[in-house]
């Protein structure tokens, strides 16, 4: 129960690794605010699952001018986070000389932009309470870029940057803020991979396994509790030694 009595804001809280790490939250003693453009069909059952823990509330975050207020907003309800989880991501990936300006601007719209001020908005508040944790999902691309993803990778490099600017803006009134730069981790988002390019990823990976989505949440659950007390300002890959 390593996050009795705390209360967190998971984003992409609707399917795959947000869901995962919703879920751990959950078992771990944690109030979860599950946050998605849509509201889950079984959220009743969802609810009842976790006892009461689960709240929702449903946000487009590719409309960036409503983050500010339904952010505020639920920090009221909740009366402040002490953990936000910046999980919520698309895909868009084209080779560059293809892709379109609306392949682009979504993906900096959702991953990066609207991570910016998810962040920013809660950060305010843990620093009237002079604790919290954030936590950005990133990606091993967003270190080493991707033929095909440069919209993603520069997304995803993006918000390792903005992870160590608001640490160091954050760091002396005591809220934190780290990222986790995945590898090939099964879910919706990968499940497109041709099976042929997916073994041949596999075999690349030193660990010869693709990575499950309780690898990832388990390593945010680290940033998110007083395991890391003393850690801020970094980026943690989980991506089976993908990159050394
Ligand atoms: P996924 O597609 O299964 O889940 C993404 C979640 O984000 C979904 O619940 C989706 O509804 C939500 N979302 C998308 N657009 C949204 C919007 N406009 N407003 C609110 N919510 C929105 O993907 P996943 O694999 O679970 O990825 C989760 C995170 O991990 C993403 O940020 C992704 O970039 C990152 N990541 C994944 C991998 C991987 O291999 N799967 C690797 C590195 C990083």
């Amino acid at each position: 129960m390593r996050l009795n009595g705390k209360k967190a804001l998971v984003t992409g809280a609707l399917r795959g690794i947000g869901k995962t790490i919703a879920d751990l939250f959950i078992a771990e003693g944690a109030q979860v605010w599950g946050l998605d453009y849509k509201t889950p069909d079984d959220l009743d059952a969802r609810k009842e699952a976790a006892g009461g823990k689960l709240h929702w509330i449903q946000l487009d975050l590719s409309v960036l001018s409503s983050i500010d207020e339904a952010i505020e907003k639920s920090i009221k309800e909740a009366d402040c986070f002490d953990i936000v989880v910046n999980n919520a991501g698309i895909t868009k990936d084209n080779l560059s000389f293809r892709m379109s300006l609306e392949e682009w601007q979504k993906v900096i719209d959702i991953n990066l932009s609207a991570a910016f001020f998810v962040a920013r908005s809660a950060a305010k508040d843990m620093i009237r309470k002079r604790s919290g944790s954030i936590i950005n999902m990133a990606s091993v691309v967003g270190i080493h870029g991707n033929g095909g993803q440069a919209n993603y990778s520069a997304s995803k490099a993006g918000l390792i940057a903005v992870t160590k600017s608001l640490a160091s803006e954050v760091a002396s009134r005591g809220v934190r803020v780290n990222a986790i730069a995945p590898g090939y981790i099964e879910s919706d988002m990968t499940a497109a991979v041709p099976e042929e390019a997916r073994k041949k990823m596999t075999e690349s990976i030193p660990m010869k396994r693709t990575g499950k989505q309780e690898d990832v949440a388990r390593a945010v659950l680290f940033f998110a509790s007083d395991d890391s007390t003393y850690v801020t300002g970094q980026v943690l890959p989980v991506d089976g030694g993908m990159f050394f």
